[in-house]
């Protein structure tokens, strides 16, 4: 299966995915769209801004594939969703820290239940061996 090319307007920025080449025309300019430097998956993973800067940038820097600006607006987008991953991160740690807190006190309570009943069997034992005692 032929994967999806992402093409810009050069001259009014309208963007749009193709399969083919040939079909990608501005429909308000109508002209021939540039194929973008990048993958579709790739552009997918950016916001609108970053679409917007990077087909800005392809703009202003002419139709030649500029990797550098490409490669540095895709780190962007990495760096953006690795920060969204740590946040998710510290968010899980949180919740398992208050679950923990839950289970200790959960666990307290249990192992004074526990210690009653050891207690209260304790008590019940030497009542019984002091009446056979009698
Ligand atoms: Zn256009």
């Amino acid at each position: 299966m032929k994967e999806l090319t992402v093409f810009y307007c050069p001259y009014c920025g309208y963007y749009g995915y193709y399969l083919i080449p040939k079909r990608a025309v501005c429909p308000s300019c109508s002209i021939h769209m540039t194929k973008l430097p990048l993958s579709c998956q790739q552009f997918m993973e950016l916001d609108y801004k970053m679409r917007d800067q990077l087909i800005g940038s392809q703009i202003f820097e002419g139709a030649e594939p500029h990797s550098s600006v490409v490669q540095r607006i895709t780190e962007q987008a990495k760096r953006f969703n690795s920060r969204a991953v740590i946040a998710g991160q510290a968010e899980t740690i949180q919740k398992l820290k208050q679950e923990i807190e839950v289970l200790k006190t959960e666990n307290k309570k249990l192992s004074d239940t526990v210690a009653w009943m050891h207690d209260t069997i304790w008590k019940l034992t030497r009542r019984e061996d002091s009446r056979r005692g009698d």
